[in-house]
């Protein structure tokens, strides 16, 4: 393992807050993770970080960022139709999509292009264009901060839900994922329920193969998303809303284009990019920070923005869209 004194973050998160950690510890293999918790982590504040895409550095950290990079695809087994793969948390996620096309593999191409880490894939349950990576996780390994033990969560285990896990509740900081088993189909099966993604392809005329579904996905993004590598950005600042039934009811009355989906649990999810484009947002700035001009619920830096700068345009949104709707934003990105 690396340890690097009083770090500078900023290339560490997408966002590009400039920050700085008191220790910054590169785990360099999966066996260095219970020395780091037993000699660093536990004698003072700590956060794992993995490619640090949603997560919004506030302040200075004084503790130890804990940074796993230890790569790795393994095969553990093959059936007929379906392969188990033991990825490492350090991974990039896209690796594992490439992966995945190379070796025919079904299951994530429509998660295409998500920046980050495969160890914490599961953390927020990553989704996009209606697949969500619970649907591919078949155990998530890793070591349990206060005692130090190893564990091995199955999928029921991890309580998946909208951007939510075990991960993010009971294990929250708890905890460092160090791999990922998928279970993956060999046979091919797409989803196709968001429309824009079929019509992207029959408007291009491709048939359904992996590469041009995850190439299609990748454009949808591109033209929505600013990259972080030019505008930092942690991709959707907030939640999507869910209310009652009534709720959404009456908010159709003055607002009849409100877009909505059925939640699992029962009432309406709403789209949170569209109320708070409603609120007057979209591609609006104050300082250095703002909306991005595409996609209001991306919160970005338009260069050299604070922490506080981003925080306030949050604030901001939060407020007026619960003037407008009476429903509060919660974030989806980590803050620290
Ligand atoms: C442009 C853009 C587009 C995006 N699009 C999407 C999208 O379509 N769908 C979506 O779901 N998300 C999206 N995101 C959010 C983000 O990419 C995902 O949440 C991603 O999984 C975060 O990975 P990361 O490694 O960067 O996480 P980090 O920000 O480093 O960490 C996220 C959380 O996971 C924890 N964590 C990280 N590694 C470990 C580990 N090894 N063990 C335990 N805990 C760990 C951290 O402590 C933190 O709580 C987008 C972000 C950006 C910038």
């Amino acid at each position: 393992m690396k340890l690097f004194e009083n770090h500078n973050l900023k290339p560490y998160n997408t966002f590009g807050m400039e920050v700085y950690a008191g220790q910054f510890l590169q785990l360099e293999k999966p066996d260095e993770v219970s020395v780091a918790i037993e000699e660093y982590l536990r004698q003072q504040p700590y956060y794992i970080l993995g490619g640090g895409s949603n997560t919004l550095f506030t302040r200075d950290f004084d503790g130890v960022i804990a940074h796993p990079v230890f790569e790795g695809i393994e095969k553990e087994e093959e059936t007929a139709d379906r392969i188990v793969l033991r990825v490492a948390a350090g991974e990039p996620w896209e690796n594992l999509i490439q992966y995945c096309i190379k070796h025919e593999l079904y299951g994530i191409e429509n998660l295409t292009a998500i920046p980050g880490l495969v160890g914490s894939a599961p953390v927020q349950n990553i989704g996009a264009y209606g697949v969500e990576v619970k649907d591919t996780v078949l155990k998530v390994e890793g070591f349990a901060i206060a005692s130090g033990k190893p564990f091995v969560l199955s999928n029921a285990e991890c309580q998946f839900g909208y951007r939510n896990s075990v991960f993010k509740q009971q294990l929250k900081n708890d905890c460092i994922i160090t791999y990922v088993w998928f279970q993956l189909s060999k046979r091919k099966q797409f989803t196709l329920s968001y429309q824009g993604l079929t019509k992207a392809l029959q408007e291009r005329e491709l048939p359904l193969s992996l590469r041009n579904v995850s190439d299609c996905v990748r454009k949808i993004r591109d033209s929505k998303l600013p990259d972080p590598k030019i505008v930092g950005n942690g991709g959707s600042f907030f939640k999507n809303p869910v209310v009652p039934i009534e709720q959404y009811q009456e908010l159709l009355v003055q607002y009849p284009d409100l877009v909505a989906y059925d939640a699992i649990d029962g009432g309406k999810k709403l789209s949170a990019g569209q109320l708070i484009e409603k609120a007057g947002w979209k591609g609006k700035r104050l300082g250095n920070a703002g909306t991005w001009k595409n996609q209001a619920l991306v919160l970005v830096n338009y260069g050299g923005a604070t922490p506080k700068e981003v925080l306030e345009v949050a604030k901001n949104i939060i407020q007026d869209v619960n003037k407008m709707f009476d429903i509060t934003l919660e974030m989806e990105i980590n803050r620290i």
